[in-house]
C-alpha cells in the first residue's frame, strides 16, 4: 500500500535527523527511513568528543538516540524499511522500499556511508571470523589478543584506540610514513604502548583456519614481506557512499557521491541530499548535522513554492 508524506528522508545518521527535527518544526509531514541502526556511522562510534556542547564527549549510540527523540517529540515519524530505489512521479517522487512505496513531494538522500572492503584473498571468507569494520561492535571478542588495523586515517587510529581496552597490542599497518588522522588522534595513538605501527606497508592476504590466524604484510619500499601473527583484523580504508540505490537517477562523482549545491540540492527538482553521501562532505557529525538543517530548510522551500495538485 502506498503512504503519502510532504518529505521523506532516506537515512538515520545525524544529517537525517537533524533534517526531520527541521522539517517537523516546520510542521511537514515527513518519515525518516532506515534500514535499522538510528544514529549511522555515529552509532559505530565510542565516544564522540568533537560535537560541540559536550565538553566530557557522549557515546555515539546517546547522541543518536538523543537526535532521534528530539525529531520524534517534533512529529517526525520512523520507519525501519530498506529502500531499494527512487523515482520520478510527475511532480511527486516515489520511495521504492522492502515495505511498499512512499509517494511524496520532496526527497532528502542522507543514507551515508559505510567502510571500503580492500580486496584481499581472505578478507570475504574471513568476514565476521576475525575480519571486521567496526571495533565497536567487535572489539571485545578480541580480549587478550593480537590484532591488526589496517589504515591511516582518523577511523584506524579511532577504533585503533578503543581496540587498546581489550587487546594486548594493535598493530596499525599503513601503506605510507605519514597518517592522515587527525593530530589529536596521532598524539594518544603514539602515547599509547599497546599500540604499533608498521609503516609503509600493504596487508596482501588474510590467512588462517576458520578463523584469522596471521596477516601476510609487505613493504612497499624494500618489499621485504613479513607473517604477522593475529586473532583479528580490521579495516579503514575509507568509506563507500550508500547510493547504488540511486541508478542513475542523479549524478554522481567518480567516489559515486551525490552532487549538490549549497543549498543541498541535487539537479533533480525535489531531491536533495545532506551528510556523508554528498559530494565535498567534511564528514563530520556537525556538518552533517548543519546539511540536514540546510537541506531540510530548502525542501521546505520548494514544497511551499510548488503548486501541488
Ligand atoms: P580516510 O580518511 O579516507 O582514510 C583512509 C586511510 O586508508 C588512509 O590512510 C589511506 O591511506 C588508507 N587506504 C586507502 N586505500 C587503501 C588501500 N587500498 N590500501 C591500504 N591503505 C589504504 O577514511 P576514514 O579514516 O574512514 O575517515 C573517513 C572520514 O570520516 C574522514 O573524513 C574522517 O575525518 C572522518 N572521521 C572522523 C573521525 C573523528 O573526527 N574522530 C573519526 C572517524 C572518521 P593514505 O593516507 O595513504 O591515502
Amino acid at each position: 500500500m502506498e503512504k503519502t508524506y510532504d518529505l521523506v528522508i532516506i537515512g538515520g545518521g545525524a544529517a537525517g535527523l537533524t533534517a526531520g527535527l527541521y522539517a517537523s518544526r516546520a510542521r511537514l509531514k515527513t518519515v525518516l527511513l532506515d534500514k535499522g541502526m538510528i544514529g549511522g556511522q555515529i552509532a559505530l562510534t565510542d565516544r564522540v568528543e568533537n560535537y560541540p556542547a559536550f565538553p566530557e564527549g557522549a557515546t555515539g549510540v546517546e547522541l543518536g538516540m538523543k537526535m532521534h527523540e528530539q525529531a520524534t517529540k517534533f512529529g517526525m515519524e520512523t520507519e525501519f524499511v530498506e529502500v531499494e530505489g527512487l523515482e520520478l512521479d510527475g511532480k511527486y517522487r516515489r520511495v521504492k522500499t522492502s515495505d511498499g512505496d512512499f509517494i511524496c513531494k520532496a526527497v532528502i538522500v542522507a543514507s551515508g556511508s559505510e567502510h571500503r572492503r580492500l580486496g584481499v584473498p581472505g578478507e570475504d571468507e574471513f568476514a565476521g571470523k576475525g575480519v571486521s569494520y567496526c571495533a565497536v561492535c567487535d572489539g571485545a571478542f578480541f580480549n587478550n589478543q593480537i590484532v591488526g588495523v589496517v589504515g591511516g586515517g582518523d577511523s584506524a587510529l579511532d577504533e585503533g584506540l578503543f581496540l587498546t581496552k581489550f587487546v594486548t597490542k594493535a598493530f596499525v599497518i599503513h601503506r605510507r610514513d605519514q597518517l592522515r588522522a587527525s593530530k589529536i588522534l596521532q598524539e594518544r595513538a603514539f602515547a599509547n604502548p599497546k599500540m604499533e605501527f608498521v609503516w609503509d606497508t600493504v596487508l596482501e592476504s588474510i590467512v588462517g583456519d576458520g578463523e584469522v590466524k596471521a596477516l601476510n604484510l609487505r613493504n612497499v619500499k624494500t618489499n621485504e614481506r613479513r607473517i604477522l601473527d593475529v586473532g583479528g583484523v580490521f579495516i579503514y580504508v575509507g568509506i563507500h557512499p550508500n547510493t547504488d540505490f540511486l541508478k542513475g537517477l542523479l549524478p554522481l562523482d567518480n567516489g559515486g557521491h551525490i552532487q549538490v549545491n549549497l543549498q543541498m540540492e541535487t539537479e533533480v527538482a525535489g531531491i536533495f541530499a545532506a551528510g556523508d553521501v554528498r559530494q565535498h562532505s567534511a564528514r563530520q557529525l556537525v556538518s552533517a548535522a548543519g546539511d540536514g538543517a540546510t537541506a531540510a530548510l530548502s525542501a521546505e522551500g520548494y514544497i511551499s513554492e510548488t503548486t501541488w495538485d
